[in-house]
C-alpha cells in the first residue's frame, strides 16, 4: 500500500523529520503543564503563518471538523447565511449551515473562475442580512482561488462574519487573517503543512468569539463547540486528550515552513504553478480555469476520448503512480495535479509531469511536446 507514488491535492508528503517526530515519546498531554506551553507555541507560529494576532487552536480531527464546528457554534435556528458558491466545497458548505438549522442564501457565480467583486458587491447591496457567510479559499476540486482580500473586507463592512476555508491554501497562498478581516480561517494539517492528515487550525476573532458566545440557544454538540476552547490556556485544561504525536509532528512541520521562510514558501509554490500552467498550455492540453488559479493545484481537462478516469486507472497499473482526478461532475473531465507543500518541488513535479506525459501519449494522446521539457524551460524563466 506505501510503495505507490501518491500525487494529490493533499495529503501531500510528509518530509521525513515530521514523520520521525511523531515517533517520539510522549509525556501525558491531560496533565503535563509543558505540553499546554508547547501546544500553545504551536499555535502561535501558524498564527505567523496566518498573519494574525487572534487565537489559534489545533483541534483533533481533520479540515471537514473545523467546517463543521465553525458552522455548529454559530448557527442559530433560521439564522441567515450566505453561502458563496463558485465550486464544489463552496457549495456543500450550506449542507453544514442548515444541519444546524440555519437558513443557507447561495450567491451562485462561475465555477471557472474567481468570484466576481462586482458582481458581488451588488448582490450585497440588495440584500445583506445575514450572520455570516462561509467563504472557500482554494476549492481543490477545480482549483479556483478566490480574492479574500477584497471578499473579507466588504463582507465585514456590512458587520457579516466571515467563515473561510482555507484547507487547501494556507501555507501554499497567501492568507492574511488580520489585514482581509477574516473572522475564522480553518486549516488543515494534511495539506500545504504537509503534516499526517487528522488536525484542524482555526483562528477565532474578537467578533466571531462574541457572536458564538452570545447565542441564545446552547450549542448542539460538545466536539464541534468551539466555545470550549476559550480558557484552556488559562485552565491549563484541554476539552479532551490532545493527540500529542500528531501535534509534534504539525509543530515540526510548521517549523519547517518558518525555517524555510512563509515568504519563500509562497514564492516556490508561485514558481512550480506557474511554469506548471505554461507547460500544460503549450504542451495541448486545456486548463479548467479561465483565471483565478491557486498556485496549490491546478485542474487541467482530459479530453474526451481519453477520459480522466482511465487515465487515472492505467496511471496506476502501469507506473503504480497515483494521481486524482476530480470530484462528480467533474471526475472524468479533470486532472488534478497538487503541487502544495512538500509536493511543490522542482523534483517531485519533474517525476510527475514525466509519468502524466507518459500515460497521455500511452492512450494515444498526439503532442510533439514533453512536458518536463516545457516545465523546466517556464521555471527558468
Ligand atoms: C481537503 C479539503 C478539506 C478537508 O476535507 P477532506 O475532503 O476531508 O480532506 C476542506 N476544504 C477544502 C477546500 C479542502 O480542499
Amino acid at each position: 500500500m506505501n510503495d505507490k507514488f501518491v500525487y494529490a491535492p493533499g495529503p501531500t508528503s510528509v518530509k521525513e523529520n515530521v514523520r520521525l517526530e511523531r515517533a517520539k515519546a510522549t509525556t501525558n498531554p491531560d496533565v503535563d503543564e509543558e505540553f499546554v506551553e508547547f501546544y500553545k507555541n504551536t499555535c502561535d507560529k501558524i498564527g505567523k503563518i496566518i498573519k494574525t494576532k487572534n487565537p489559534v487552536y489545533i483541534l483533533s480531527g481533520e479540515g471537514i471538523l473545523g467546517l463543521e464546528a465553525a458552522c455548529a457554534t454559530l448557527t442559530e435556528q433560521r439564522d441567515r447565511v450566505l453561502v458563496l458558491d463558485n465550486g464544489i466545497y463552496g457549495r456543500g458548505f450550506k449542507d453544514f449551515v442548515e444541519m444546524y438549522g440555519g437558513e443557507g442564501v447561495y450567491f451562485s457565480d462561475d465555477y471557472n473562475k474567481a468570484i466576481d467583486i462586482n458582481k458581488l458587491k451588488e448582490f450585497l447591496e440588495k440584500d445583506h442580512d445575514f450572520k455570516y457567510a462561509t467563504i472557500v479559499h482554494c476549492d481543490t476540486p477545480t482549483g479556483v482561488l478566490n480574492d479574500l482580500s477584497k471578499i473579507c473586507p466588504m463582507l465585514n463592512e456590512y458587520g457579516i462574519i466571515t467563515v473561510v476555508d482555507s484547507v487547501s491554501a494556507m501555507a501554499g497562498e497567501d492568507i492574511q487573517v488580520d489585514d482581509w478581516k477574516i473572522d475564522i480561517a480553518l486549516g488543515g494539517s494534511q495539506k500545504a503543512f504537509s503534516a499526517p492528515a487528522g488536525l484542524t487550525m482555526v483562528s477565532i476573532s474578537e467578533k466571531a468569539k462574541e457572536a458564538m458566545k452570545n447565542r441564545k440557544t446552547p450549542v448542539v454538540g460538545f466536539y464541534c463547540n468551539l466555545n470550549i476552547w476559550e480558557n484552556y490556556y488559562e485552565n491549563k485544561w484541554f476539552p479532551y486528550t490532545m493527540p500529542i504525536s500528531d501535534i509534534m509532528g504539525l509543530s515540526k512541520a510548521v517549523d519547517n515552513i518558518l525555517e524555510e521562510g512563509i515568504k519563500n514558501v509562497l514564492n516556490r509554490h508561485e514558481k512550480i504553478a506557474n511554469a506548471t500552467r505554461k507547460a500544460i498550455d503549450e504542451y495541448g492540453l486545456e486548463l479548467f480555469l479561465e483565471e483565478g488559479y491557486s498556485n496549490t493545484v491546478t485542474a487541467v481537462k482530459i479530453p474526451e476520448c481519453i477520459g480522466a478516469l482511465k487515465l487515472k486507472s492505467h496511471m496506476l497499473c502501469k507506473y503504480n503512480t497515483l494521481i486524482i482526478t476530480s470530484l462528480k461532475p467533474y471526475d472524468d473531465v479533470i486532472l488534478r495535479i497538487g503541487h502544495m507543500g512538500e509536493n511543490a518541488r522542482e523534483e517531485k513535479m519533474v517525476f510527475a509531469l514525466n509519468i502524466i506525459d507518459n500515460g497521455l501519449k500511452d492512450l494515444g494522446f498526439k503532442t510533439d511536446n514533453e512536458l518536463i521539457r516545457l516545465f523546466n524551460k517556464y521555471l527558468k524563466e
